[in-house]
């Protein structure tokens, strides 16, 4: 070595999850000085976002020292992240971004989280979101908005918009998101980072507080599709406590990203229902590029009609405001979370509570969810959805006979101006065309980093979507790799954050 020439100490702020648990493995950094490094950098660049609801300093260093003394191993050892606000923890608060649960203390740990845990992960916080997960700006949130780290004037999206803006600026190694019609692939499109959303069933939704049962999922945001796969291997698998996690062996997602696949060309599908000229024209380019790099590397474009596409935001609007309606009819007032101080009688408890509880945005899903499942109206909308339901799904499986997956935009623009959306509902919902029709078929999908679209003197990421067939992770995530090895765009940080 050269007279004068130094090595930094490694900052494991900036690297991948990979990366952070391999310096911690190889002893370059103790688990103690990774968990220090991020929870100073989120004292210092949180204050600018708004990312995180509540952090667990002393916690997360108890844990990190845990690993630092060989108590706990595993494939995260020592790895910090956040998690969304969504998933119950036995410590701290589980608030959903609402009055409703402000003080409300979990008794269990999401399955998701143990999980994690189990593998030596280190917890950082909980992240901002929109109230029970309904929005897809975090403007929802009863706490604060979050800001865009890309543009502090624009949303980081949602409702998982705290995990994707607190990965983007940086601020833990991996977190975890929800996804009900697109909560966690479109604000990973709109902070530029990567985001998961698995197959219905295969990460237990135990201790996941429900918003629409048939269609939440739990899944990761990370730099890269190796992260995902790390985490997803981690929290996948059946679990006893979920009735609806799969009963399928978990295949090791990351070994998988090794794999040559089945030797045939890659079959990617396009279907025209997605390339919308309404499009911001640079989202059409990034999916147009992306199809480039793939056709580069040996794949071929297969033309897919999915015909029913337009009718995703109607159906998923009905099923998921129905389901909604009937799992918060739980907040009384009497269990748990917000009760009245004014109460004349019981119904008046009941009434009061909820509305001093809950937010407009709940509120108005409540409404609708109840008026589509109520007598005389239950067949002309909500049995009337199940229907269109098995046809969106008709579409995807008639797709995936032709093609190995599907390529498409994850949003119809970069991320928005906070304020533009949130006095027009409608605007809001339009906004999940995208990504609503794989929760309706129960699919896994993943947003990646595609490119940049330039909106007067800013430059915003775009996402481009994969979407693979039912348990298709392993393929799926081999092919996002695949594009990650051949694009720089994952590598790119918002300036402001550096
Ligand atoms: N934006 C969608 C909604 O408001 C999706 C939310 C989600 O995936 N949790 O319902």
């Amino acid at each position: 070595m050269k007279e004068g020439l130094r090595f930094l100490p490694m900052d494991p702020t900036h690297t991948t999850l990979l990366e952070c648990r391999q310096a911690i493995a190889g002893r370059q950094i103790s688990a103690v000085e990774a968990t220090q490094a991020y929870l100073q950098r989120i004292a210092r660049i949180d204050p600018k976002f708004s990312c995180f609801v509540e952090t667990y300093p002393q916690r997360a260093m108890e844990q990190a020292a845990q690993v630092d003394a060989g108590k706990v191993r595993g494939p995260l050892a020592g790895v910090p992240l956040a998690i969304k606000d969504v998933l119950c923890t036995d410590y701290g608060r589980t608030t959903c971004g609402s009055h409703m649960l402000e003080n409300f203390r979990a008794p269990y740990t999401a399955t998701a989280v143990r999980k994690l845990e189990e593998a030596g992960a280190v917890i950082l916080g909980k992240t901002n979101m929109d109230e029970f997960a309904m929005g897809s700006s975090t403007e929802n949130s009863a706490h604060f908005i979050t800001r865009n780290p890309w543009d502090p004037s624009r949303v980081p999206g949602g409702s998982s918009g705290g995990s994707a803006a607190a990965m983007g600026a940086d601020l833990c190694a991996g977190a975890l998101g929800t996804d009900t019609g697109g909560s966690i692939r479109q604000p990973a499109a709109y902070c530029g980072v990567v985001g998961l959303k698995p197959t219905y069933g295969r990460i237990s939704r135990w201790g996941l507080v429900a918003f629409a049962s048939s269609l939440d999922q739990i899944g990761p945001f990370t730099r890269t599709v190796t992260d995902a796969a790390l985490l997803l291997g981690v929290m996948a698998g059946h679990d006893p406590l979920d009735s609806t996690s799969a009963n399928a062996p978990v295949p090791d997602y990351l070994a998988g990203l090794a794999q040559p696949g089945n030797g045939q060309p890659l079959r990617i599908g396009l279907a025209k229902q997605y390339l919308s000229d309404q499009n911001d024209p640079q989202v059409n380019q990034a999916v147009a590029e992306a199809m480039e790099v793939f056709r580069k590397l040996g794949a071929t474009a297969v033309e897919v009609d999915m015909p029913h596409t337009e009718y995703g935001i109607p159906t998923y609007y009905l099923v998921a405001t129905a389901e909604a309606s009937s799992n918060l009819a739980r907040y009384d007032g009497v269990h748990y979370g917000h009760r009245t101080n004014e109460a004349e009688d019981l119904v008046d408890l009941y009434c009061r509570s909820r509305a001093e509880g809950f937010g407009p945005e709940v509120k108005r899903r409540i409404m609708l969810g109840t008026y589509a499942l109520s007598s005389g109206y239950y067949d002309a909308y909500y049995l009337r959805a199940l229907k269109v339901r098995r046809l969106i799904k008709g579409d995807f499986d008639r797709a995936f006979a032709q093609c190995d997956v599907l390529l498409c935009p994850t949003t119809t623009g970069p991320a928005f101006k906070i304020g533009d959306k949130i006095d027009d509902p409608l605007a809001m919902y339009m906004n999940d065309v995208y990504t609503v029709n794989v929760n309706l078929a129960g699919l896994p999908a993943v947003s990646l980093p595609g490119g940049f679209a330039q909106v007067g003197q800013t430059r915003l990421p775009v996402g481009i979507q994969l979407i693979g067939p039912a348990f298709g992770e392993e393929t799926l995530l081999r092919i996002a790799h695949l594009f990650q090895q051949h694009t720089l765009f994952h590598q790119a940080r918002p300036a402001a954050v550096v």
